[in-house]
């Protein structure tokens, strides 16, 4: 077989380059060694910036997300039981769309399908050769038969844990990481959302945060130590702790029933440089990793596939490589932005286990100086709702 581009992957940053490639003509495999089933059943972010709509604009699937997706303003963020809220359409004009990520990627599976673009799901033992020369191959083992994909670039989507960025040589590769000593409790329930917005919870217990999928799905998630385990939360002890930490109203108003789906999700940063090794890309978390306290997983993985489409969509048009060249540079410049406001977010929100009385009081003062300055949450609200790009 023989593609322009094969990409190993298929969450929402292989699915997304493979369309945005699909409809400019470039041809495409995508190697995912999960089934569809699996990857649709990964309850993560739900959180897009217009700039990320606007993007799924441009692949051509966006008609269910302006359907069904929530239209956010603002957000509130509680301490000491007090709810402030940080008003993005009154700071900076821009406004956020709460959608799941299972939607996005089921957008864009049913777009690659409608194209007959090729995807192989379980592929197993994916392996990425000779990128650093020019004829890329992507090797794969699917029934017990190995095959080959010929190609002009490898597009690396393929996650944290993928193929792609360890089979760099360490020489040429600069990791950066911070690894948080806390995790993420979620629990998703068919229940309606305590509130029409985010509610992001700073409390002496730890942080939480009440979110949502719809107007009938909420998400709910409470900061837990690392060596818990999720057997070890029913539901009537999730639900006890996240109203410990909610404010009284939250409380009054907070509708359980059963989980649908609970899981716990280890806190890091971390970033690879540089993101181009010849004719390898890596793009989304295959090259960096950030605590989901600001959202920015997905939006940034849509922002690298966005440059990287647009770079090859230039190079098949009329050669111009500049784009390609420009790549790691672009993006990495994004992603640190988007590394701060997350680590940002996280250090004023959690309690981490050697916050004292005095880190206490910082985080409040902290707080306190967001609420009365109107630059601080410009700030805040540029940064939530995602910085332009520079295309
Ligand atoms: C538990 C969890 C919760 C999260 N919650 C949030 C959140 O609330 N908000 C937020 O903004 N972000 C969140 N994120 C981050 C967000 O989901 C990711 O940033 C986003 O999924 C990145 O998309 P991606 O396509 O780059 O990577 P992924 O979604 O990880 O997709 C990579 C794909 O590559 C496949 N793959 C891996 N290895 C191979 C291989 N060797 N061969 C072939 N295929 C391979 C994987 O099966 C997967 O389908 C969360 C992440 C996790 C793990």
């Amino acid at each position: 077989m023989r593609v322009q581009v094969a990409i190993v992957g298929a969450g929402p940053a292989g699915l997304l380059l493979g369309q945005l490639l699909a409809r400019a003509g470039i041809d495409t495999v995508i190697l995912e060694q999960r089934s569809p089933e699996y990857v649709l059943s990964r309850i993560r972010a739900g959180l897009l910036e217009q700039g990320t709509v606007d993007t799924l604009e441009e692949a051509g699937v966006a008609q269910r997300l302006h359907r069904e997706g929530l239209v956010h303003h603002g957000v509130e963020i509680c301490f000491d039981g007090t709810r402030h809220r940080i008003d993005f359409q009154g700071l900076v004009g821009k406004t956020v769309t709460v959608y799941g990520q299972t939607e996005v990627t089921l957008d864009l599976m049913d777009a690659r399908k409608a194209l007959s673009a090729p995807s192989v799901y379980e592929a197993e033992s994916v392996s990425v050769h000779d990128f650093d020369g020019k004829s890329p191959r992507v090797r794969y083992q699917k029934d017990g038969t190995t095959h080959e994909v010929a190609c002009d670039f490898i597009a690396g989507c393929d996650g944290f844990h993928g193929v792609t960025r360890q089979s760099v040589p360490a020489a040429t590769l600069n990791s950066y990481e911070r690894v948080y000593p806390f995790g993420w409790l979620g629990v998703l329930s068919d229940t309606p959302p305590v509130s029409d917005e985010l509610i992001y919870t700073n409390h002496e217990r730890g942080f939480a945060l009440c979110t949502m999928r719809s107007m009938t799905r909420s998400r709910y998630y409470v900061q837990c130590p690392l060596t818990e385990k999720v057997e070890d939360w029913p539901d009537e002890r999730f639900w006890d702790e996240l109203r410990s930490r909610l404010d009284a109203k939250a409380n009054a108003e907070l509708v359980t029933g059963p989980s649908i789906e609970k899981s716990i999700a280890p806190l890091r940063s971390f970033v690879a440089e540089p993101l181009r090794f010849g004719r390898l890309f890596l793009a989304g978390d295959a090259a960096h990793i950030v605590p989901p306290t600001g959202a920015k997983g997905l939006n940034l993985a849509v922002s690298d596939v966005r440059y990287l489409a647009h770079g090859l969509i230039a190079y098949y048009g009329n050669g111009d490589s500049t784009r390609l060249d420009r790549y790691s540079e672009r993006c990495l410049r994004r992603i640190w932005l988007a590394e701060r406001f997350s680590w940002w977010m996280t250090s004023l929100l959690h309690r981490f286990p050697d916050t004292d009385a005095f880190g206490r009081r910082m985080q409040g003062a902290e707080l306190a100086y967001l609420f009365r300055s109107p630059t601080a949450q410009k700030s805040l609200a540029e940064n939530y709702t995602g910085l332009p790009f520079d295309d």
